[in-house]
């Protein structure tokens, strides 16, 4: 049998082909048919989940790939990152960034700890250490950084404070698949490191998210865990909640695994025209490049100052008007969201407040076209003019 897939250009009522929306990002697929083969020996097995045939191989292919000890697949990145905190077993206070998407601190509040916000630093926007050591208490029990664009952290300080204190450390590594520093992969730092295969990151599962880790000991605890805590059929170990990832989205990861690196290396193309044509326009400022570090090219965040001569608002409407939609990642900060009622201070990170209220991300994805990318950048020059 074979399945066609239909490719309809989007046409007005009278046919015009419409010009795409540009948004900040785009899902990678592999081609249609690879996908269809990955998933054909489901019918055979009628095997849909709970560590299933693709499961056990995703697991498999990506301890490979990111070079780490074990790797526990999950639903999606969030449920990783409750899992971790749980089967960690903390209490009391976490030490986190603001500058993040939401999932970082709900995962935090959402397992009854209560995060405690440091400051960002302004080059790369990753946790500031020298502020980190000052907001330890008695009751800290451990340190939840992001490395935040794929920004790699200053994984070696953190590492230093949190043996002096003995203090956990769990990376939000969301956006930092395929990163790595001095050789080793962004994944294999701290007692755990999540990443998540969302839709919308440099690779996908559909959904779905990983956590990484050297400890034994957690592989299998981390397997029931995400299992309603069960070890067998008469043992159940820990009050554990469901977030096993599916075979149809193993299959999905295993597919876009094989193409994963010559993604990485179109985003970089896109990256290095976005820097080269913005580097040098007065009142913009760009990520500070890391040494050391082998990016993704994840994200395109650019910082617009007060001296560019158009506001922020300006620049996202100007580029809306041509069917261009860059987001504001990260803002609000996660302290200022309402649902916290006031709980937290955003006074008391302020490079945080200061970069969450100028920040811009733009449009960046593998099959976005050079001209494009010159495109949105005269738009965003022009506003500042
Ligand atoms: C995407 C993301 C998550 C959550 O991942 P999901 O797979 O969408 O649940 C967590 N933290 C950060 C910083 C993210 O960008």
């Amino acid at each position: 049998m074979v399945v066609v897939r239909s490719d309809k250009q989007r046409q007005d009522s009278k046919g015009f082909i419409l010009s795409e929306k540009i948004m900040v990002t785009k899902s990678s697929l592999p081609e249609f048919q690879e996908y269809v083969s990955e998933i054909a020996s489901i019918w055979d097995n009628h095997w849909l989940t709970n560590f299933g045939p693709k499961h056990q191989e995703f697991e498999k292919r990506l301890v490979e790939y990111l070079k780490v000890p074990y790797v526990s697949l999950f639903t999606n990145g969030h449920s990783a990152l409750e899992c971790a905190l749980e089967a960690l077993s903390l209490k009391g206070e976490v030490i986190t960034t603001p500058f993040t998407f939401a999932s970082t601190t709900h995962a935090i509040v959402r397992k009854g700890l209560k995060p405690v916000f440091a400051d960002i630093n302004p080059n790369d926007f990753t946790i500031d250490v020298h502020s980190v050591e000052d907001l330890i208490t008695e009751n800290t029990s451990a340190i939840l950084p992001v490395h935040v664009y794929g920004n790699m952290c200053d994984v070696y300080a953190i590492d230093k404070i949190a043996k002096k204190y003995h203090l956990k450390v769990i990376y939000d590594a969301a956006h930092a698949f395929g990163v790595k520093k001095d050789g080793l992969s962004a994944a294999s730092y701290g007692d755990v490191s999540m990443i998540s295969f969302h839709a919308t990151k440099v690779f996908n599962s559909i959904e779905g998210g990983a956590l990484c880790f050297s400890d034994s000991y957690l592989k299998g605890a981390l397997d029931e865990w995400k299992n309603f805590g069960i070890k067998n059929n008469e043992s159940i170990e820990f009050v554990g909640g469901n977030s096993k990832m599916n075979e149809f989205c193993a299959a999905m990861g295993l597919c876009n695994l094989r193409h994963v690196n010559e993604e990485i290396e179109k985003r970089k193309k896109i990256v290095q025209r976005y820097r080269s044509n913005l580097s040098t326009i007065q009142g913009l400022r760009l990520c500070k490049i890391q040494e050391g570090v082998q990016e993704n090219y994840a994200y395109m965040p650019i910082i617009i100052e007060d001296s560019f001569g158009a506001s922020r608002d300006q620049v996202i409407s100007n580029l809306n008007a041509e069917n261009i939609y860059p987001r504001k990642y990260f803002y609000p900060l996660t302290s200022d969201f309402g649902c916290y009622d006031n709980r937290f201070n955003s006074a008391d990170t302020p490079v945080a407040k200061y970069i969450s209220d100028r920040i811009l991300t733009l449009p960046l994805y593998a099959e976005l076209p050079l001209n494009q990318v010159d495109k949105i950048c005269t738009i965003l020059i022009k506003s500042g003019r």
